[in-house]
């Protein structure tokens, strides 16, 4: 099972397993929870690349689904 944190907003997938150490994620907000990254910059703003950050973390997820 690959299991992910979901948004605490939208509860879709981010790309961070629980067990990831929260220094290493991004879009956690403390007293919260973990956020999408869309949600990040919805509720914090942020810089026009989004989608590119988000393509390059889930990229880093060495994770592939073979059917
Ligand atoms: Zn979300």
């Amino acid at each position: 099972m690959m299991e992910k944190e979901l948004c605490i907003r939208c509860n879709k997938p981010t790309p961070y397993h629980p067990e990831t150490p929260i220094t290493l994620r991004r879009y956690f907000v403390e007293g919260s929870g973990q956020l999408c990254p869309f949600c990040y910059q919805e509720l914090y703003g942020g810089a026009g690349s989004l989608e590119s950050m988000y393509e390059r973390d889930l990229g880093k997820q060495p994770e592939r689904e073979e059917k």
